[in-house]
């Protein structure tokens, strides 16, 4: 059994908004019955982009999580609809039913990711169909997936391990923490068809200096990292700037600053926010 989805590599996701204007204009004003009724003008955000600002100054950052419908296996949406107003195809795509569906505006809040929004003029939830009005006719992948100049999605059959987007979330699951294949909020327990790669979790970043050469980039510094089972050691960079990504959240790590001719640095971080350790100074032991 096929089951259609989409891999969104938030590494590579430039929050350029492509995704979503390219649905906005496939389905504002448009109807593709019996699967979706036109999007109307305002209100409607069938790919949302979660802007999440992380760290802070000197070392802030920006993620974008582009959000559509999970097209959920588990999907809670089904199960509030009266008369099958909300069904799940052979091929995994969840759609709302725009006739069934008039007037049952308790679908909305049934979904745990806000992916459903309600049409005030014409009564109806409405949602992402995963564009099944084109891939019934032969197109490749949803307009979104086609938009985006970064090649940050993939589409395809995710139990088809031949599939491009199965090779590279496997590949993805053998290159390490950073690259793991997650699902947005996976609390929800509701087996996503929406998968994703480098969901922000914490970073720890800091700039080595030396002690007895205090304005020079101490670049090439062995630093360490160990703790959650894992270990990880990298050079800072030619600013002397070193930043461990991917960290779990309200976890202990031990960074360990090492060089020949100084002083070893330790510290224990506990990662509730992302870290910024700003100037690690290594004294000189001549
Ligand atoms: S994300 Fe929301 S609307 Fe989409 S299938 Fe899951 S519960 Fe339903
Ligand atoms: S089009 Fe691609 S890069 Fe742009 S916001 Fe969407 S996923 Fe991100």
């Amino acid at each position: 059994m096929a089951r259609k989805g989409i891999l969104i590599d938030i590494n590579r996701c430039t929050g350029c908004y492509n995704c979503f204007l390219a649905c906005r204009d496939e389905h504002f004003g448009n109807d593709y019955l019996p699967f979706s009724a036109a999007q109307p003008l305002n209100g409607q955000f069938w790919m949302r982009i979660n802007e999440i600002e992380r760290g802070k100054f000197p070392r802030p950052k920006v993620a974008y999580i582009p959000n559509p419908c999970m097209h959920c296996k588990a999907a809670p949406c089904i199960a509030a609809a009266k008369d099958e107003a909300v069904y799940k195809r052979p091929d995994g795509v969840v759609v709302i039913d725009p006739v069934k569906s008039k007037g049952q505006k308790e679908i909305v809040n049934a979904c745990p990711y806000r992916a459903i929004h309600w049409n005030d003029e014409m009564q109806i939830p409405q949602k992402c169909t995963m564009c099944v009005h084109r891939l019934d006719e032969g197109e490749r992948e949803p307009r979104c997936v086609e938009s985006c100049p970064s090649g940050a999605m993939y589409f395809g059959d995710l139990d088809d391990p031949s599939s491009e987007i199965a090779t590279v979330i496997k590949a993805a699951s053998n290159a390490g923490n950073s690259s793991k294949v997650e699902a947005f909020h996976p609390e929800y327990g509701t087996d996503p068809s929406v998968l994703y790669i480098g969901i922000p979790k914490r970073f720890v970043a800091g700039e080595v200096v030396l002690s007895d050469n205090s304005g020079e980039c101490a670049h090439s510094v062995k630093i360490t990292l160990e703790g959650n089972g894992e270990k990880r050691v990298i050079l800072s960079d030619s600013y002397g700037d070193f930043e461990f990504e991917g960290l779990e959240k309200n976890t202990d790590y031990k960074i360990t600053v090492e060089k020949d001719g100084y002083a070893t640095y330790k510290t224990q971080i506990f990662t509730k926010t992302d870290l910024n350790l700003g100037e690690v100074v290594l004294s000189s032991l001549k």
